[in-house]
């Protein structure tokens, strides 16, 4: 996004990709409203919006056997009121494509940055390894956006605290049919949330797990396994059995973390680089590309005038480490008042007092739509695109 965006300014930009491909599973896909409203102020959301995709305009929930709806998006003050769920590497592929049509937009795909160039005292880019062999890339500035194992923020020895986590998250997709329901929906209780996503002809379960468990649940058996997402969700008993295999099962092993210096000279860390969300909310996707329009709308000037400077580096860090602090300190809140307990509770859970809240006063449902939609600080592109002649 940061490429696309200083590309469309007039910079030359590189985008380096270790994969041949975008091609990650699991990877959630969750494009929130306020990335849509951003899509819309680039005059792309209509184009967006007809890559296949489904859309969520409300997140409900059932502790126990009471349901409620936790967030109701209708009131959001974006274009888009609704959370749009499409695969990454289309999202990714969209990108991409439309930064093809600027002259300084590159993307090297298997090109692997292994280490930083360090000259008189700056980051110069980076080493990289192709199926051509190892060389060298510079650059007036790196952007480590090579997320949440960052080699550039290792390299670079920027300093971090580690948030921690209670658990960690099975990733499995099992079909949907058509008399499932519609919504993407999170059931809770005793010692257990699974979360469904509807993908149209599947859903995309989660499965929220202690920190460490996944070694403990395998060893139970796929039987096991199976039986406990039937229980938890009895519809899904006829289809438990399309999980045939630990492959068909990933882990995403959850991290909460953040740098508290996300520059050096001549490099800046963003996205999940610079803070590794927890999937409480799905807001790490959005984040990192509110991240990457405050970079451009900062740096893009002075990249148009030549090297930005610390201070301009250090201004990206000031602008989102509010959000991003903000968000962590909820998540970490959820996590250690409502996860860790529903994961050690070994009686049936009820609905919690402030959960009737949101179903006696729908206007209550608007906070959580409005901190996950849109989130705090949202930003709006001001980098003008390059008139083209
Ligand atoms: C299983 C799982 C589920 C998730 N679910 C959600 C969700 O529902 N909603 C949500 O918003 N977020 C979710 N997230 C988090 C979300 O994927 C990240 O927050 C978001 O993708 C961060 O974007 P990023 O660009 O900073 O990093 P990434 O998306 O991780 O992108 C980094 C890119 O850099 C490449 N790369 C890495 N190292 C190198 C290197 N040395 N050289 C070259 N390229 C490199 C990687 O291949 C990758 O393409 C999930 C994450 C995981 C793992």
């Amino acid at each position: 996004m940061l490429g696309f965006l200083l590309a469309r300014a007039g910079i030359e930009i590189l985008v380096l990709e270790k994969h041949a491909d975008f091609l990650r599973d699991f990877r959630g896909d969750t494009i929130h409203p306020s990335t849509l409203e951003l899509m819309y102020e680039l005059g792309l959301l209509d184009e967006f919006l007809k890559r296949p995709h489904q859309e969520v305009r409300e997140l409900r929930g059932q502790v126990g056997r009471e349901t409620f709806t936790l967030a109701d998006c209708s009131h959001l003050p974006t274009h888009c009121k609704f959370i749009a769920l499409m695969p990454q590497w289309d999202f990714l592929n969209f990108l991409v494509e439309q930064g093809r049509s600027y002259p300084g937009f590159h993307v090297e795909m298997q090109a692997e940055a292994t280490d930083l160039i360090k000259e008189d005292g700056r980051v110069a880019g980076v080493r990289v390894t192709t199926p051509q062999g190892q060389r060298e890339i510079r650059a007036t500035l790196t952007i480590g956006a090579d997320g949440r194992h960052s080699v550039i923020r290792a390299h670079a020895g920027l300093p971090s605290v580690n948030l921690g986590a209670p658990m960690d998250v099975l990733w499995m997709r099992l079909s949907r049919r058509p008399c499932d329901g519609e919504q993407t929906f999170g059931y809770v209780d005793r010692g257990k949330i699974l979360v469904l996503i509807n993908r149209d002809d599947y859903w995309q379960a989660a499965m929220v797990i202690p920190k460490g468990a996944a070694d403990e649940i395998r060893q139970r058996g796929l039987p096991a396994f199976r039986e406990e997402i039937a229980s938890r969700v009895p519809f899904l008993r006829d289809r438990v059995e399309e999980l045939r295999d630990w492959k068909n099962i990933s882990l995403l092993t959850v991290a909460v973390d953040r740098l508290t210096q996300w520059s050096q000279p001549g490099l800046l860390c963003i996205g999940d680089a610079a803070h590794a969300m927890s999937p409480i909310g799905g807001v790490g996707i959005n984040l990192a590309i509110q991240d990457a329009v405050a970079a451009a709308n900062i740096l893009g000037p002075a990249l148009l005038r030549g090297t930005p400077t610390e201070q301009d580096l250090r201004a990206v860090q000031n602008r989102r480490m509010f959000p991003t602090r903000a968000t962590q300190r909820l998540q970490l809140t959820i996590q250690n008042n409502v996860i860790s307990r529903v994961l050690s509770s070994t009686k049936p859970l009820t609905l919690p007092w402030f959960f009737k809240l949101f179903q006696r006063i729908p206007y209550v449902r608007r906070i959580p739509a409005r901190l996950i939609g849109v989130g705090f600080r949202p930003e709006h592109i001001r980098l003008p695109a390059q008139t083209l002649r």
